[in-house]
């Protein structure tokens, strides 16, 4: 499986703007309220602290979006792999996406 590429790219690459939530993480585009996708709270750690930032897109990737989506549930699900709902939802509408 080839996740990487459509993985956020890494919040070190990102500029202060991208890093908040202003602008759009893959294309740098300044995103209004009605553009802005949310894709969830991101875990990231600094000096051995986990924090979390909120990356937002704008709404040109929204395959980027299912599949963030994934990434951001099964992080946080400990029942993913056997059988959750939400993650088999999410992970044929990745299928989908791929066709
Ligand atoms: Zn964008
Ligand atoms: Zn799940």
């Amino acid at each position: 499986m080839s996740t990487v590429a459509r993985d956020l790219p890494r919040i070190e690459t990102l500029s202060q703007s991208q890093q908040r939530g202003v602008d759009c993480v893959f294309c740098g585009i300044t995103l209004t309220p009605r553009t802005a996708v949310d894709l969830g709270p991101r875990r990231l750690r600094i000096l051995g602290h986990v924090t979390h930032w909120y990356p937002r897109a704008c709404g040109h990737h929204p395959v980027m979006a299912e599949y963030l989506a994934l990434i951001v549930h099964t992080q946080d699900c400990p029942t993913c792999l056997d059988g959750c709902a939400t993650g088999d939802r999410l992970r044929r509408a990745d299928r989908e996406a791929r066709r």
